[in-house]
């Protein structure tokens, strides 16, 4: 047998409608399977705490085998895993089509999803329900008094005895002004498709954008009116399923698949390229659901039509199509590339547009920085995402920026919290922000 493959990496399709997905027995074997191949292994030792969790675990075991370890402890490693996929990406030979088969992210999505079934933590649940937490908190009034409650210390420690969410997490605030019922509509440019992209563009705006913050869904489409891009918000939108999805709540990932993929498919037959702006969302459609629907025509329509917004521009810059006036040099932008773009396998689109602004120093960080969703914002995991996140929060402090930015906007957050004061300077701006006023709209 041949030691690590040279073969891209394949992914197989998500089994879990099978009763055996769920059952413990199975994947306790599995699980001990494929933590022999990582205690053989150990080059991910550095990537999150679930490998260190699991080494420790062998070491202190009597054999200092994984069949010292008790199964119960098992769930330790689980609980560590917050589904980043960068063991998958970026470290292991013995993914497929490599014999071993070794899917580790999906392997503790496996496991997440007996725990889910077993019954979780009221928080968890509220925590991942981000498109009714986002209509809660958005209503005018009750916006302003849970923002405020957010940075009030008393109101945070009781949120975090009650709750379980860390008092020390910066939250982001929510605004009644949604996206979704405030956006400009599109004027009516003719459709010029290129070679590599559609010329009209549908905007899955996200919870985050939609609640959270509506600027950059603006100016994603400032982006587009100046490039002459007609766009329409899709008609009808919930949550993509990710938080779900990593809670191992696969029934309510299928009941808000029922919601989306119908009207992003109709778009994406009608020849528009689907842009999301926030890289798990993204990526939700154009890897997990096609994995968990591979035979499912619709969701493959939508997979084959989504575009990271940067992708998409780099791709209409490809075909000579997008607008070059810059006005404005950005200066130093100290740039993080979130995991969940990496996943995507379309190289740095987003450093490569914004290196094509005169005047523009881009410092690229390309390493897992800790957040993850809601797990950096849980009481218990607090500590070892901002533990993950160090080196990222040094390197993006060390050119002394100008502008701190990430794709994702969630990460973009912690990072900023993390640099704390090391950064006093530095403004955290989204990369669509950063494009928009380099273009001076
Ligand atoms: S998916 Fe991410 S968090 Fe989970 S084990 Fe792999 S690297 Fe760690
Ligand atoms: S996931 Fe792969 S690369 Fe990482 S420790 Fe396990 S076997 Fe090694």
């Amino acid at each position: 047998m041949r030691e690590g493959s040279l073969e891209a990496p394949t992914r197989h399709p998500l089994d879990w409608r099978n009763p055996e997905f769920y059952e413990q027995a199975k994947v306790e074997q599995e699980l001990g399977r494929v933590f022999d191949i990582c205690h053989g292994c150990r080059r991910c030792v550095n990537l999150c705490t679930a490998f260190p969790t699991l080494f420790d675990l062998v070491d202190a075991s009597s054999t200092m085998e994984v069949d010292g370890v008790a199964k119960q402890d098992y769930w330790k490693v689980v609980d560590q895993c917050y589904l980043c996929d960068m063991c998958y990406m970026t470290k292991c030979p013995y993914v497929p089509p490599h014999p071993w088969n070794v899917d580790f992210p999906h392997l503790m999505l496996r496991a997440k999803a007996i725990k889910f079934r077993k019954g979780i933590k009221f928080r968890d649940r509220l925590l991942s329900s981000t498109d009714a937490l986002g209509k809660l908190a958005a209503i005018p009034v009750v916006a302003q008094t849970v923002n405020a409650l957010n940075k009030n210390g008393l109101a945070r420690t009781v949120l975090q005895s009650a709750l379980g969410v860390h008092k020390d997490r910066e939250l982001p605030p929510y605004t009644s002004n949604k996206f979704r019922s405030n956006f400009e509509p599109s004027p009516s440019f003719p459709v010029k498709d290129g070679k590599n992209a559609p010329g009209k563009v549908a905007i899955f705006s996200t919870c985050y954008v939609n609640y959270n913050e509506p600027g950059m869904g603006h100016d994603l489409l400032a982006l587009l009116d100046h490039n002459e891009i007609p766009y329409v918000v899709v008609e009808k939108e919930a949550c993509c399923g990710m938080p779900k999805f990593e809670l191992g709540d696969l029934e309510a990932v299928d009941r808000l698949k029922q919601i989306n993929i119908p009207v992003l498919a109709r778009v994406a037959k009608e020849g528009y390229a689907i842009l999301t702006p926030v890289p798990s969302c993204t990526l939700m459609f154009k890897q997990e659901l096609p994995l968990m629907y591979p035979d499912d025509a619709q969701t493959l329509a939508v997979r084959d039509a989504m575009f990271d917004p940067f992708e998409y521009f780099v791709l209409r810059r490809k075909d000579g199509l997008l607008k070059t006036d810059f006005k404005t040099p950005l200066g130093k932008v100290s740039y993080h590339i979130p995991c969940h773009s990496r996943v995507q396998n379309m190289g740095q689109k987003t450093r490569e547009m914004l290196e094509a602004i005169p005047g523009t120093a881009v410092s690229t960080v390309e390493r897992c920085a800790g957040h993850d969703g809601t797990w950096g914002v849980k009481a218990e995991y607090f500590a070892n995402s901002m533990k993950i996140g160090r080196p990222v929060f040094r390197q993006m402090a060390e050119p002394q920026p100008d502008y701190v930015a990430s794709d994702c906007p969630i990460a973009a957050r912690h990072i900023r919290q993390g640099m704390g004061d090391e950064a006093q300077a530095a403004e955290k701006a989204h990369p669509l922000s950063l494009l928009r006023k380099a273009y001076g709209i």
